[in-house]
């Protein structure tokens, strides 16, 4: 059924191999409650408690495609919820900062995904403002729809480092990558609509 899947989120148009092999390495139904397991080869988002969602499979190609990790690179992913963007994220070798908002699936996920093997940096808190104590990263990859592009967040990049975040209300949003060509120079490329659920925070929907 994975195999499937793979083949399906290529035939949506993701080339990236890597990509492909890292979601080919990672059973999604382990994300999944045991009831739900038929639910998790299907391309689509699902429900993991707290009115939050597991991303749907080609999203998570899309937004880690254009992230074009190389092993090494420092990525802040913004939304842990299930963990499973953040696997992806290791299985690219990138060392992972990720902040989640809300504390149930912080604790939750924080438990779980060390014990598939992977272990990203943990944090609880607004990532709508970024984790500047950090910084500078190579990628940051926001994972939940913002209204505006949050400047904190391009501060945060390194020249050459690369943003892609979903921007628009809160049912749909266009995606954008954000590259810091220089200092202060920024390239911007939009992509199409994506349904995520809202940015809460700060400089996310209050
Ligand atoms: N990347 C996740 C995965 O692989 O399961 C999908 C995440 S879900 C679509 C979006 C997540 O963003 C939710 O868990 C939500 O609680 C979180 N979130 C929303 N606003 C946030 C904020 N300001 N800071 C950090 N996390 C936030």
């Amino acid at each position: 059924m994975r195999k499937l899947l793979i083949k399906e989120v290529a035939a949506k148009g993701i080339k990236d191999q890597r990509v492909l092999e890292a979601m080919m390495n990672l059973p999604r139904h382990y994300f999944f409650d045991d009831i739900f397991v038929t639910h998790a080869y299907e391309d689509k988002a699902f429900p993991i408690g707290q009115g939050q969602t597991i991303s749907q499979p080609y999203t998570v190609a899309f937004q880690t495609e254009q992230l074009e990790i190389k092993p090494g690179d420092k990525i802040l992913e913004i939304g842990t919820g299930s963990g499973y963007q953040a696997a992806i994220l290791l299985e690219l070798g990138a060392d992972v900062y990720t902040i989640e908002y809300n504390k149930v699936l912080y604790e939750k996920t924080k438990i779980f995904l060390p014990q598939l093997g992977y272990k990203p940096r943990f944090f609880h808190g607004d990532g709508s403002k970024g984790l500047p104590d950090f910084a500078p990263y190579d990628g940051i990859i926001v994972t939940a729809g913002a209204p505006s592009l949050p400047q904190d967040l391009v501060k945060q990049l390194k020249v050459g480092g690369k943003l892609i975040i979903p921007v628009g209300n809160n049912k749909t949003q266009v995606m954008y990558r954000l590259t810091k060509v220089a200092e202060n120079k920024i390239s911007k490329k939009a992509f199409n609509n994506f349904s995520f659920v809202p940015l809460r925070g700060e400089k996310g929907w209050k």
